[in-house]
This record gives structure tokens, sequence and C-alpha cells, in this order.
């Protein structure tokens, strides 16, 4: 290892310290924090976004980074170098006062943004979404971009993807989803009784628990279980991964796999390699190949037929209304289409569309081409377009996701990117785990996640995904082949350059 590394590693730990509390102080404002606490929260969100870009800008830092660059390096050293060189150019071109005022902004608007959604008033929540996508435009031009602003926000949420790829996905995905949903007839098409059945909270939670049991979550010694209003993940660290959930008290399917979903993310970061704790590379690649990885346990696991015929006898014990129930019936109410309004409880065959939808909007918004009293109408007009529904009210419209109110614009084409990468993963799993189904049938996950860990989740952020324009197929490769190709061997950071935590990028929340 290059001796300047461990310098450099070193001055990153104070950055990651900040992260960490920023993780907990986010966790705690989602599931724990008074109502009114946020005002505060957000003067001391916003301070700590200010600090946090001062140490990115450190001249020494960045002096050190380009020595470094000048030396041989093994992979986990370009990786380091990569990862902190992106997050100094980010905080160069951002002005503080617009880091600051972002963070003030959006802290306040989420809770804003709640309000407005349960009182079904957009007008509420307009003049936040007008200033985040003022200050989000504004963020755009600072950090710079070829064709449209938006590529700058994709960069920000998906290294290296901008919106030529994004509108190349998406056209070939429009009409081929579209084909798809149109040839679904029959018992797969429409609304299923189990859908308007109601379950009790506390033996939903059980059955919740006990589904991460079998798939192996480390709940209590390396994690948490929470309740909040939209589910997530958040990572203090490799050993510190804490999901949530949320319990709407009918349709026990999006309670349970808004569970597999957030489960998915957290493995990604539990199964990180452990010498790569505390370092900017501990953290999961990108926002794409993360939701690959929920929607894989989701999507690909989750909604299998082995896996309904594996898990259907604790979910007849947990849910009484199951009792006499058959497993092609529940398999049948896992897997219906039907066209709807709300993106996080859309089936595969349409999730995409809602995507297409955002991605549409966010791009007028942050191109002018909008203005925020047209932007309910625009969503309503598009639903029906592409989804073949109109929303009745905001909240089932405009005002159901948290994203804009975080700040995120630019986010949503990750989904989709996730769904496409996911499908992916599955291809090759097939081929390389012999009797998969099975596996899945008798409820054995150690080789999925051990095959997850050795081609994705170990590497943390080593590897970037998007320069070359490949997909993840051809990043597993990639870890693999360069494993036995680096020049000073590959050693990662290891806990005795790292005493006991050191940097990484900003506060990750991987909402669903
Ligand atoms: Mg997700």
């Amino acid at each position: 290892m290059f001796p300047k590394t461990k310098e450099i590693l070193r001055k990153a730990r104070t950055i990651w310290a900040l992260d960490h509390a920023s993780s907990l102080m986010d966790w705690d404002l989602e599931v724990n924090m008074p109502v009114e606490g946020v005002q505060e929260r957000g003067i001391a969100a916003s301070e700590i976004a200010v600090l946090r870009q001062k140490l990115l800008l450190d001249e020494e830092l960045s002096s050190l980074i380009g020595n470094a660059e000048k030396e041989e390096l093994n992979d986990y050293e370009r990786g380091l170098i990569r990862v902190l060189k992106r997050e100094i150019k980010i905080a160069k071109a951002l002005p503080p006062e617009l880091v600051q005022e972002l963070a003030r902004v959006t802290q306040e608007a989420k809770v804003i943004w709640r309000e407005a959604k349960e009182k079904d008033d957009y007008n509420r929540f307009k003049p936040y979404l007008e200033r985040i996508v003022e200050l989000e435009r504004k963020a755009a031009d600072f950090l710079g971009y070829e064709k449209h602003p938006y590529d700058a926000l994709l960069d920000l949420h998906e290294e290296g993807l901008n919106t030529d790829d994004v509108q190349g996905i998406f056209s070939s995905l429009e009409p081929g989803i579209k084909k798809v949903l149109s040839n679904i007839k029959g018992e797969f098409y429409g609304e299923h009784w189990l859908e308007k059945q109601k379950y009790e909270v506390d033996a939903m939670r059980s059955l919740n628990l006990e589904l991460l049991r079998i798939l192996g979550y480390p709940l209590g010694s390396r994690s948490r279980f929470d309740v909040s209003a939209h589910p997530f993940t958040i990572h203090m660290g490799i050993r510190d991964v804490r999901i949530t959930t949320r319990y709407e008290g009918f349709d026990f399917k999006r309670s349970l796999f808004s569970t597999v979903h957030e489960f998915g993310h957290a493995l990604y970061e539990l199964q990180v390699d452990d010498a790569l704790m505390a370092t900017p590379l501990s953290k999961g690649v990108s926002l794409g190949v993360h939701e690959s990885q929920s929607r894989f346990w989701e999507n690909m696991i989750g909604r299998s037929m082995q896996f309904v015929e594996g898990f259907q006898n604790i979910l007849r014990e947990k849910l009484n209304f199951l009792k006499n129930v058959p497993a092609e019936e529940i398999y049948r109410y896992f897997n219906m289409v039907k066209p709807s309004l709300i993106r996080t409880e859309a089936d595969e065959v349409t999730y995409n569309l809602h995507i297409i939808l955002r991605f549409k909007i966010e791009f007028k918004m942050i191109d002018g081409s909008i203005k925020m009293d047209e932007v309910p109408e625009e969503w309503d007009n598009l639903m029906e377009e592409l989804v073949g529904v109109r929303p009745k009210s905001y909240r089932d419209g405009v005002l159901q996701d948290i994203h804009w109110s975080m700040g995120d614009i630019g986010y949503f084409p990750t989904y989709t990117l996730g769904n496409v990468i996911s499908a992916q993963i599955r291809r090759h799993m097939m081929k390389d785990i012999p009797n998969l189904h099975d596996k899945v049938k008798r409820m054995e996950f150690d080789e999925i996640k051990s095959y997850l860990k050795d081609k994705i989740h170990r590497w943390g952020s080593v590897y970037a995904v998007h320069p070359n324009r490949t997909f993840i197929y051809q990043y597993v490769e990639l870890c693999r082949a360069r494993l036995g190709s680096s020049r000073h061997g590959s050693e990662p950071p290891t806990g005795a350059v790292l005493p006991s935590g050191t940097p990484s990028p900003p506060t990750v929340l991987y909402s669903r």
C-alpha cells in the first residue's frame, strides 16, 4: 500500500464521523423525533453539511490525493481516490450557502410533505417544491453538464449516468412493458380478495420478524427493524444497518414485501468486506446497484412460487385468514397485475411506468418548461397516458413520494435501473447455482447470499459501474477479473491502518 494512503484514510475519518452522526440523526428524524424538533434538527443538519464540505475541501487532502495519483496503486487505492475525488469535485462545485440552504429546506420540507400528504393539500407543499427545484437547478449549473442540467443531477445519484442513457433504456422499456401489460389477462389481472383482507399489526410484525430470521437478518446484533411512514434502509456502518417497514392494516403483501425489499438493501451493506470498514469504500457502489439488491430479494425471490411453497406454513401460522388458502392462491395474490396509482405498491409489470412518469416530470421541472402549479395535472395526465388510471387526490398522485421533499431529483431512474440489473443477476445466478429454485423452496439462502457477497457486496464501492456504460453482469466479471490483475496485489485497507473508524460518503437513506 502506498504510504500516503494511510494519511488519506486518516483525514477522511473525521468526515466519516460526521456521516455516522448524520445517519443517526436522519434515522431518528424518521423513526423517533417529536414533530417540533424539526426546526433545530434542520439547523444542526445544515451546520454539519457545511462542516463536512470544509473537511472535503481541505487542501492537504487534495494534495495527498494528487500525489497518490502519481503512484502505482492497487485497486482498493484507486477506488479510494476515485470516490474521494468525486466527492471533492461535488463539494468544490457547490457553494456552502447552497449546501446549507438545501439541507435546511429539505429537513423542513420532509415534515411539511408528510402533513400535506395527510391533509391532501398540494398547496401546502408547493412553495417547498418550488424552492427545492430552484436550488437543484442551481446545483446542476454549479456542477456542470454537457447536454442537460438533469445530467448533473442524475450523476449525483448514479455515477456516470446521463439523460441519454436513461432515455435510451426507457424508450425501449415503455413499449415493451405496454405490450406485456396488454397480454396479461385472466386470473393474474385485476384485484385479489386478499388485498382487502385486514390483519392485526402484531401478527404482521411477528410474520415480518420470522421472515427476517429465516433470511438471516442479524437483528439486534448488527441491525434494527422499526416502523416509519416510508420504509427505508440506513447505514451507520458495516456493523449497524437499520431497516423500517410500515403497517397499513390490510393487504399484507405491502408490509411483507417492504420488509423483504429493505432486507435486500441492508444485506448489501452488511456484507461489505470487513476490511473496508470505516473507509469511503464501505458502502454500496451506486443507487442503481443498491436497488438491484432490494428488487432481487423482493421480486426474484419473494414473489416466486418456490418461495411461497417454502414459506406457506409460516404465513398460515401467523395470519389466521390464510388457514385454508392454497399456495397457488397466495402466489397469485403476490403476482397480480393491475394498473394502479401508487408506485410503491405497483406490480412488477407497471412499476417502471411509474418511474418513467416521474422522469418525464423531473426533466421538465429542471428544464423550467413546467410551472409548479401545473405539476399535479401533468402528473394526472401522464398517469392516465402511461398506466391508464387517474388519481382523484393529491395524496394518490403528486404527493405520494417523499423523494422531492428530500431534494432527491434524479433519483427515481435508479429504481428502474435496479429492476433491470436484478433480472440480469437472476439470469447469471441461475447458471451458476444449480437447483437455485429448490434451494429457495427449502428456504436455504446461504448460497445465494454468498454468491451476492462474492460477486457484488464485498467490493463496496471499489469499482465504478458506469464509466464504460457497463451493466452489472459485466460489472461482476470486472470485479472478478481485477481481483487477479492488481499490480500490488489486492490487499484491502485493513483495521491496522484504520484504528477504530474512518471515512465514507454522505448520509445514505435507501428509501423505497
Ligand atoms: Mg429501494
